[in-house]
């Protein structure tokens, strides 16, 4: 049986029907060859015990969303003894001691990990050719990138060797690559998912989310996952209650700023279809201004890289992580552990981080671009005043080759223009598949009010059968 098109309520009944076990299922996802690279490593002892775990619960009678359902993880995210390399040298044989604790729910909940997919080093980049085990191809186009930085968890979904996957987004990377990739990723409000065991890269940006075949699977993940957390300050009191929103009272806005600068024209058509059909279906569509979007990619740049200055700090090879033994003294350890332990990126990050926030420029930078945040935000929240949901594109091109941008980060940096400003202002977003132009995916933002996960994912279950993609 071909388990790897099936949707997480497929399994779970044929789980409960007893027409296959969760050891059945598992076995069949280890096995499929990862074609496309999706996954740095495999946990085949784990994932077959938790199974066999999950095959006696579901024979007791217990049943649950993810009891026995197979869910890959992205490799920067800790799961107790199983290594986690974040794509770095610096952390290659690093096994975190502990789990994240959407790892400890999700145990709870009785899934099974499969495996840890691969990323660009430490989540930063939009193409999973940064990773220092290789990059990642795209299921659909083995020529192209599957996006980044969660493009390993958006190919294991795309190419059936997972049902479901964990991402992490800090500027885009969980809706990114599954726009480039033709599947679902849900970007939850920051402070709704415990970041606790994520290994940072900007940790007022940063969230977990989920890669999904459809807007209900990640729906089901969310549930599991979302929640205060002790060990997270910044997680949010906040309960997860499904609604069903019925879109011909719904209004929509249409931010102007997304639809004019750099975006593909050819997508921009096909994105302004997808819009019509909802106008068919009797949503009402307004435009909308977001007047400081110009601002966003640099505010994003200078926030992030300060903060990821800050977070790298501690990767000196002296306690853990990649550790150079030839060095001549302490100091000649810094420079041989961190100067060989990290990549290109990482490292040219880290540089201007610590530029943006030193003694005599960080007025300049850091704190100008945490005031223009504030208004980003704010454009949002007086947006939200007049629409239930904001629809804009995710990415302004398709899916590029392998390689075609890999030497101008400049570039790179361009695509994030219509993902990163949801970060900024902390809400939530999905990503999902609207249309196909010569088999390339078209991918569409259905963005919410802080909190309003509910709406957006009722609204994304009905575009999606409208969109019928
Ligand atoms: N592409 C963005 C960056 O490189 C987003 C990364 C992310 O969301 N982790 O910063």
């Amino acid at each position: 049986m071909d388990y790897s098109l099936m949707t997480i309520k497929e399994l779970s009944s044929g789980l409960y029907d007893g027409k296959f076990s969760s050891v059945e299922l598992t076995e069949f996802f280890l096995n499929k060859e990862d074609s496309c690279s999706a996954y740095i490593s495999k946990n085949k002892e784990l994932a077959l015990e938790q199974a066999k775990r999950a095959d006696e619960r579901i024979k007791n009678g217990e049943r649950g969303d993810l009891l026995g359902i197979p869910i890959a993880i992205k490799d920067n995210i800790m799961i107790r003894g199983v290594k986690c390399t974040s794509a770095s040298l610096a952390l290659k044989d690093y096994t975190p001691p502990y789990d994240a604790s959407v790892i400890k729910k999700l145990k709870e909940s009785g899934a099974v990990f499969l495996g840890k997919t691969n990323l660009d080093e430490f989540a930063m980049g939009s193409s999973t050719e940064s990773s220092f085990f290789g990059a990642t191809l795209n299921p659909i186009d083995k020529t192209r990138v599957p996006g980044g930085s969660s493009g390993g968890s958006a190919a294991a979904v795309a190419s059936g060797t997972t049902t479901v996957a964990l991402g992490s987004d800090t500027g885009g990377s969980i809706r990114q690559p599954a726009a480039f990739c033709g599947v679902v990723g849900l970007k939850p409000t920051y402070g709704a998912v415990s970041r606790y065991g994520l290994a940072a890269m900007a940790s007022s940006l940063d969230q977990i989310g989920v890669i999904s075949k459809n807007v209900e699977d990640a729906e089901i993940v969310f549930k599991n996952i979302s929640g205060r957390d002790n060990l997270d300050s910044t997680s949010a009191d906040y309960s997860f209650k499904e609604c069903n929103v019925e879109i011909s009272k719904l209004k929509v806005g249409i931010p102007k700023e997304y639809f004019i600068d750099g975006i593909d024209l050819n997508m921009k058509k096909e994105i302004d279809k997808s819009i019509d059909e909802l106008r068919n279906f009797g949503v009402e569509v307004v435009d909308i201004s977001l007047p400081h979007t110009k601002y966003a990619l640099s505010t994003y740049y200078i926030i992030t890289s300060s903060e990821v200055s800050s977070n790298m700090g501690k990767y000196d090879g002296l306690r853990y992580g990649f550790s150079d033994d030839d060095a001549k003294d302490l100091i000649d350890s810094y420079f041989q552990n961190r100067g060989n332990g990290f990549g290109k990126e990482v490292k040219r990050r880290i540089i201007l981080g610590t530029h943006t926030l030193s003694a005599g420029y960080k007025d300049a930078y850091y704190k100008k671009a945490l005031e223009v945040r504030h208004f980003i935000r704010q454009d949002f929240i007086d947006a939200f005043k007049k629409v239930d949901l904001i629809i804009a594109p995710v990415s302004p091109s398709f899916p590029f080759k392998i390689g075609e941008k890999a030497t101008d980060p400049l570039e790179m940096y361009l695509l994030d223009i219509f993902t990163v400003t949801i970060n900024l202002a902390g809400l939530p977003a999905l990503s999902m598949p609207c249309k196909k132009l010569d088999n390339l995916p078209v991918g569409i933002q259905v963005i919410g009010k802080h909190f309003d996960e509910a709406k957006i994912l009722s609204a994304g279950k009905q575009f999606e059968k409208i969109w019928n993609i």
